[in-house]
């Protein structure tokens, strides 16, 4: 797989210095999400409060687009208001879809951006996703839990 260098070095960061790879005590919301057809597995603990994505947390396996990717994740999304997360959510889902023709707005994606060229890649698509989908299913989980509080 043929990546930007400057993406790869991004990917390659993330992979070896992952963020917030340490799952909290406290948390909304568990998932355990795997991804099969690569053997990637992910663990995720999410806080949401008053709105606002308060912590991200998480544990895993697998390989470097997976891991480097909620790496990323966890960055990007905590601290911003739950409606954010989703326009950034639903960006990053429509720059993989995208098969290489969307570039991506840096702004908004800012080091996800790297994983842009995986969208040429289709058996890698769902390494790059599968954190993103786990913290999807986890927000809807917390948002549900936070109602019944
Ligand atoms: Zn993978």
């Amino acid at each position: 797989m043929q990546l930007d260098n400057l993406y790869q070095e991004v990917i390659l960061d993330h992979y070896k210095h992952p963020q917030n790879k340490k799952l909290s005590a406290n948390y909304d919301a568990q998932v355990h999400h795997v991804n099969p057809s690569c053997g990637d597995e992910i663990d995720l603990n999410l806080t949401i409060k008053d709105g606002i994505v308060s912590d991200i947390s998480w544990d895993g396996v697998g390989c470097s687009i997976s891991q480097a990717s909620v790496s990323i994740l966890t960055e990007l999304l905590t601290g911003k208001k739950i409606d954010e997360a989703y326009l950034i959510f639903d960006q990053f889902v429509a720059l993989m879809q995208s098969k290489g023709a969307v570039s991506g707005d840096e702004m908004v994606l800012e080091d996800a951006i790297a994983l842009a060229g995986v969208s040429k890649y289709p058996a890698r698509i769902k390494c790059a996703l599968l954190g993103w989908m786990a913290f999807k299913d986890a927000s809807v989980q917390a948002q549900a839990k936070s109602k019944l509080d």
